[in-house]
C-alpha cells in the first residue's frame, strides 16, 4: 500500500465539530497510517491558541507566580475536547503530571538559570494527540522517544531509524507535531509552526509516498491575497521555489519542513480541512507546467547599505573588509548587488537593529570608502519561476509592469539561478509593485 502522513494544523483541530471533520478525512483514506497533530488553534479570531496560552502558564510560573489562570483555560479546554468527542481523557492525571514535571525542572535549573519553555510549549501537541489517538483507536507515539535533537539543537539523523523502527506494523500511528528531545530526555521544540517539521520527518521515516498537510486555505496563492484578493491558486509548486517564496514572506509552511522529504522526493499537499475535494497545491521535486513564473511574494523591513569607492574593482580584498564589518557584528545579510564602484548590502531591520550609524562608522574605518549611506524603509519583492530559466522577455516584462505603475525601482537582484528577479522598492510601493508583477504574469503563458 502506498503510505500517506497527514499533518493537521492548529485550526483544523480547534474543536470537536473540526475534528470530527479530520476524523472523516482521515477514514476517507486507508493508507492515511500517519497522523500528525498541532495544538488546538483558535476557534475565532478573538479566541487563544493552546500554545500561546501554555507560554504564558511557562512565563509567569518562572517569575514564581501564580499560573492557575492560562493553566485551567488550557485544562477546560482539553476536558471539553474529549468530552464533545466522547474519548477517555483523564484531565486530572494528565495536568498532575505536567504540574510535576515543571515543578521538578524549576527545581533543578542551574542557579540563575531559568528552565526553556519547551517543555511546556510541547504539553499542546501531546495531549491533543492522546485525544486523537484515542478517538482514531490508533498508536500514540510520543516524538521524545523518536525525534533526537544534538546537544547543539540540531536534528540528529539518527531520528529516521527510531522512528522507523517505532512505526511498523498494521493500523494508525497518531505522533504530535512540534518537538523532540535530547538524548538525556529533555524535550526540545521547533521554532513555532514546527508542527510541519515534524510531519515532513514522518513522512520519510515512515516510508510515505505523500505528505498531506491539512491547514485551514487550500493551498498557495500566486501572491498574498491580502494584496491580490483573486491571486490564482498554484497548483505545483517545486521545493526550490517554494523556498525562494517562503524566505520573501509566503507563509502557508513552515519553510523548513522541506528538508526532511527533499532527499526522498516526496510531495507535500497543502489541502484545506474545510473543503476537502479541493487538491490544493502540491509541492514536488519538479513542475510539469512550463508557465516561467509561479509566484510573487514580498515583504518590507529592509535596510540597504550603500558604499562606494572609486576605483573599487582594483583594491583587493574591499568586498572582504565590507563583510568583516558584519560578521563582527554578527550581522547577517541577505543581498549584495554591485555596480562598478558601488555595493550596496541589503540587510533585514531585524538583523540590524539599532546598529545602523555604527555599521557606517565601521565601513568608513575600516574601508576608506568615498561615501557611505544608509536607507531604510526598503521592501524586496521575489518574482520566482523555475521556468523563467528558459524563457525570454522576463525581466522585460516585470520591468514595463513597474515603469506603468509608476514605481521607482530602488535595487535589482538577480542570482545565477535565474529562478528569481528579485526587486527593492519603497516600503509604501510594496502592494502597488506586487499587484502589477501579479497582473502581468498571471495570465501570461
Ligand atoms: N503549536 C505550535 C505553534 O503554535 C506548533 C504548530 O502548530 O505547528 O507554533
Amino acid at each position: 500500500m502506498s503510505l500517506v502522513t497527514c499533518k493537521f494544523g492548529g485550526t483544523s483541530l480547534a474543536d470537536a465539530e473540526n475534528i470530527r471533520r479530520v476524523e472523516k478525512i482521515i477514514h476517507a483514506g486507508a493508507n492515511r497510517r500517519f497522523i500528525v497533530p498541532s495544538a488546538p488553534g483558535k476557534r475565532a479570531p478573538d479566541d487563544r491558541k493552546i500554545t500561546d496560552l501554555l507560554y504564558a502558564w511557562h512565563g509567569i510560573a518562572v517569575q514564581g507566580l501564580d499560573p492557575s489562570e492560562p493553566r485551567e483555560l488550557i485544562a477546560d479546554r482539553f476536558e471539553g475536547l474529549a468530552r464533545d468527542l466522547g474519548v477517555r481523557f483523564d484531565t486530572t492525571a494528565h495536568f498532575a503530571a505536567i504540574d510535576a514535571s515543571l515543578a521538578k525542572a524549576l527545581e533543578t535549573a542551574p542557579d540563575g538559570t531559568r528552565p526553556t519553555a519547551d517543555f511546556l510549549a510541547s504539553r499542546g501537541e501531546f495531549l491533543n494527540g492522546c485525544i486523537l489517538a484515542e478517538l482514531l483507536g490508533a498508536t500514540f507515539v510520543d516524538p521524545a522517544e523518536c525525534i533526537r535533537f544534538t546537544v547543539g539543537g540540531d536534528l540528529d539523523p539518527v531520528t529516521y531509524e527510531l522512528f522507523s523502527k517505532r512505526l511498523q506494523g498494521n493500523g494508525r500511528f497518531v505522533i504530535p507535531g512540534f518537538y523532540g528531545a535530547y538524548e538525556d530526555g529533555r524535550i526540545k521544540t521547533f521554532s513555532r509552526g514546527g508542527s510541519d517539521i515534524t510531519g515532513a520527518i514522518v513522512a520519510r521515516a515512515s516510508g510515505s509516498v505523500l505528505y498531506e498537510n491539512w491547514t485551514d486555505v487550500s493551498g498557495f496563492r500566486m501572491t498574498d491575497p491580502r494584496i491580490v484578493p483573486e491571486a490564482k491558486r498554484m497548483d505545483e509548486v517545486t521545493y526550490q521555489e517554494l523556498r525562494e517564496l517562503s524566505y520573501m514572506g509566503a507563509t502557508v509552511l513552515h519553510d523548513e519542513a522541506i528538508y526532511p522529504v527533499r532527499s526522498d522526493g516526496i510531495p507535500i499537499q497543502i489541502r484545506n480541512t474545510m473543503d476537502p475535494e479541493d487538491p490544493g497545491t502540491r509541492i514536488v521535486p519538479s513542475r510539469t507546467s512550463t508557465h516561467p513564473v509561479c509566484g510573487i511574494a514580498g515583504r518590507k523591513g529592509f535596510t540597504m547599505i550603500n558604499v562606494q569607492k572609486t576605483f573599487m574593482n582594483h583594491e583587493r580584498g574591499f568586498g572582504r573588509r565590507i563583510l568583516s564589518v558584519l560578521e563582527e557584528h554578527g550581522m547577517g545579510w541577505e543581498h549584495m548587488p554591485t555596480g562598478i564602484d558601488t555595493i550596496s548590502l541589503i540587510l533585514r531591520d531585524e538583523e540590524l537593529g539599532p546598529l545602523g550609524g555604527k555599521i557606517v562608522e565601521d565601513i568608513e574605518r575600516h574601508c576608506c570608502p568615498d561615501s557611505v549611506s544608509l536607507q531604510s524603509g526598503i521592501a524586496m519583492i521575489a518574482t520566482v519561476g523555475q521556468g523563467m530559466h528558459h524563457h525570454i522577455g522576463v525581466a522585460a516584462r516585470l520591468f514595463t509592469a513597474i515603469a506603468n505603475a509608476g514605481i521607482n525601482l530602488r535595487v535589482i537582484d538577480q542570482g545565477s539561478s535565474e529562478m528569481n528577479i528579485i526587486i527593492g522598492v519603497e516600503d509604501k510601493d510594496l502592494h502597488a509593485a506586487v499587484r502589477s508583477i501579479y497582473d502581468a504574469f498571471a495570465e501570461w503563458e
